[in-house]
């Protein structure tokens, strides 16, 4: 006889209190179907979702006898990670038994604080366009560069460009009179492996001139850039446009910086997630009312089948379509009908590079930031 019979509600006993536990659907250790449901679901209703909140207290339940604490050999038999879509320039991924915050932690490090390589400094030879010197340079600055950061260093305010702090572009565009308005592209940034070609001080007669950065070697020795080398990550980025007669020519210093100081470091156009929707169907819907639903919704979630007899039943095909635009639970009558739910431990997430890494490297080192930021709480507080 388990614990949960021997307490049962029996009514020999004139005296004896009665419990939750003696409720006949209340399985012992477990929560009772109601408050998983608000533990793990976020029910969308048609005015505004409900349990949107996290129950991560420990002894959140502790009166009904359930341990609500984390236990890491269970969020490790639980967590996955299922790759839904990856290509050169995005990736689509589930992430599956993990909590809201440590989805948003990977959200706002892959955001600001994975490095990259973006133009910083740019010295103006000559601009004759109609843009001005400050607006080109904050253009040139959100052009992403296709190059590994991890291959280089910070620069700090005390240290000298070199090879592994600096990488450096020219530009030099033109357009010629009598010709038609030209637009300069991103393309036309050429790589300088040597470093600045722009005389700082003209040397002694017996030296060379100084330049604006001091490189021991060619940038384009190193094997990792021999055959894949520094350009810009798109070439078909405008930068400006000339006018007959009218001629751009600079250098571009790119160094290593992260998002949380300017956006232009930043490496992913954008990173987001989405919990995994639920769509049930309450109730059979049939027939016209199944046309309506099916009409309803914009993202294609339902389907009908042919059930026989000339009847028709809507099917919830596609529930991972949807965008929870509550189309289908508004109106009278529908929210008995259709029911919305997002499973909080299910974060759909989707990482767009810019183009400086692969959206699955970027993630990795997102990883490797947030297990550093883990290990320097924990050596602090030990
Ligand atoms: S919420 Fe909108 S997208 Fe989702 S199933 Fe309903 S109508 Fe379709």
């Amino acid at each position: 006889m388990n614990e949960k019979e021997n307490k049962g509600g029996n009514n020999d006993e004139p005296n004896k209190k009665f419990s939750i536990w003696d409720l006949p659907d209340v399985p012992m250790g477990q929560l009772p179907p109601h408050l998983q449901l608000q533990k793990t679901r976020v029910v969308c209703k048609a005015d505004a979702p409900i349990h949107t909140d996290n129950i991560s207290y420990s002894g959140a339940y502790a009166s009904i006898g359930v341990d609500n604490s984390v236990h890491l050999d269970l969020f490790r038999d639980n967590f996955k990670v299922n790759v839904i879509r990856l290509t050169k320039e995005d990736m689509e991924f589930d992430m599956i038994g993990i909590d809201p915050a440590l989805a948003n932690a990977f959200r706002r490090i892959l955001i600001s604080e994975v490095p990259t390589m973006a133009i910083e400094k740019v010295l103006i030879a000559y601009n004759t366009s109609v843009v001005q010197d400050e607006v080109l340079a904050h253009r040139l600055g959100l052009v992403p560069l296709k190059a590994d950061p991890r291959l280089f260093e910070y620069l700090s305010a005390n240290d000298t460009p070199n090879e592994k702090n600096t990488i450096v572009f020219k530009l030099h565009a033109t357009c010629k009179r009598g010709e038609r308005r030209t637009a300069v592209y991103s393309e036309e940034l050429k790589w300088l492996p040597k470093g600045s070609e722009l005389i700082k001080e003209a040397g002694q007669a017996d030296s060379k001139p100084t330049t604006y950065t001091s490189f021991t070697c060619s940038q384009d020795m190193l094997p990792e850039f021999s055959e894949d080398p520094i350009s810009p990550s798109e070439d078909k980025i405008i930068l400006a446009k000339l006018g007959s007669k009218q001629e751009i020519e600079l250098e571009a210093h790119a160094v290593k910086g992260l998002g949380k100081t300017h956006a232009k470091w930043s490496p992913v156009a954008t990173a987001w997630y989405r919990m995994l929707p639920e769509v049930l169907l309450l109730e059979d819907v049939e027939d016209e009312v199944a046309e309506e639903l099916v009409r309803r919704c914009p993202d294609k979630v339902f389907d009908i089948e042919d059930i026989g007899h000339g009847k028709k039943r809507a099917t919830v095909a596609r529930p991972r379509d949807c965008r929870l635009c509550r189309e289908c639970v508004r109106g009278e009558g529908w929210e008995e009908r259709v029911e919305l739910r997002r499973v909080k431990d299910h974060f759909i997430f989707t990482v767009e590079s810019t183009g400086v890494l692969p959206p699955e490297v970027l993630f990795t080192e997102a990883v490797k930031i947030l297990e550093e930021k883990c290990e320097r709480v924990i050596s602090e507080l030990s």
